[in-house]
């Protein structure tokens, strides 16, 4: 029986896939106009263990923890960005980096209409609204890039760097025309080993004045140096800049269940 102060994680439907690039696959979701309302911009995802047709869902607490079932529970849970959400459609699509391992680059490489994902809250993408943006991530950032570029207003400036394997990996992204966009190729360097984005971040100059904010999404490895180059170099404030760890390498991102 469920406790009283616990709901049920909202569960969404795989509408249709699509191969975006050779390592992005895109899945859009449906479900309730409140579940995709909820689902982003970042979200908690519920993956379920491939090929597992019963997953046993946690539920969520009136405090937004998840509760987690006893025993084996055959899911995940892992942070993903909703690229675009259309909660009135009831549909919300993500990018899932196939990186060939993990849970959930499984789920999203044999994800197919019918399947199913649970989503469990979300969070702010962490940027904030300045007239010069510096946005530096790589593939797994590049929903979250999207969404900030679309929401800059026109006359804002600034650069954006994103790495990826090589230019089949390369999307269309929609920047104010003061916004200089440059893609850095890896090549055969794996992902996480490029010191490519904190390269690129250290021979940039910081702009004069104070309406800027920097925005760093990639390998925690990446983000960290890039991180302390902003703060040090640029002498960047709390307030000026979110730098995040999107995945670490050799290291899965929690343990599955
Ligand atoms: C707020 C937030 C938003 C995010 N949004 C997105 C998004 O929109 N799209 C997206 O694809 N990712 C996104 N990520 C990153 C994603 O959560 C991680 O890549 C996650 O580790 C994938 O889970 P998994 O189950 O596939 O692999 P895990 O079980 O976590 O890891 C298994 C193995 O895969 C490796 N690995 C994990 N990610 C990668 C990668 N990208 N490339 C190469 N190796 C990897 C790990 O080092 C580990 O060895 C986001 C992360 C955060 C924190």
């Amino acid at each position: 029986m469920t406790a009283p102060d616990l709901r049920p994680v909202d569960v969404l439907t795989v509408a249709a896939v699509t191969q975006v690039t050779p390592s992005v696959r895109r899945v859009l979701l449906s479900g309730t106009e409140a579940a995709v309302a909820a689902a982003g911009p970042t979200v908690n995802v519920l993956v379920p263990r491939v090929g597992d047709l019963a997953p046993r869902w946690p539920h969520v607490a009136r405090d937004g923890r998840i509760v987690w079932p006893d025993g084996a529970h055959g899911v995940s849970l892992r942070s993903y960005t909703a690229r675009r959400q259309d909660p009135a459609a009831g549909e919300v699509e993500m990018d899932f980096v196939l990186h060939g391992d993990g849970p959930a680059a499984a789920w999203a490489g044999a994800a197919e209409a019918g399947a199913l994902l649970g989503v469990a809250g979300g969070g702010a993408l962490g940027d904030r609204p300045a007239g010069w943006l510096l946005l530096a991530g790589d593939e797994t950032a590049l929903p979250a890039i999207s969404r900030i570029l679309a929401a800059a207003p026109a006359i804002t400036t600034g650069v954006v760097f994103v790495e990826v394997a090589g230019p089949d990996e390369e999307q269309p992204l929609s920047a104010p025309s003061g916004m200089t966009v440059r893609w850095l190729h890896r090549g055969g360097t794996p992902p996480g080993e490029s010191t490519l984005l904190a390269d690129a971040v250290a021979g940039l100059d910081r702009p004069t004045g104070d309406d800027l904010f920097a925005w760093v999404a990639a390998e925690s490895a990446a983000v960290r140096t890039a991180r302390a180059d902003l703060r040090g170099r640029w002498g960047l404030g709390r307030a000026q800049h979110h730098a995040i760890g999107y995945w670490r390498r050799g290291r899965a991102m929690a343990p599955s269940g």
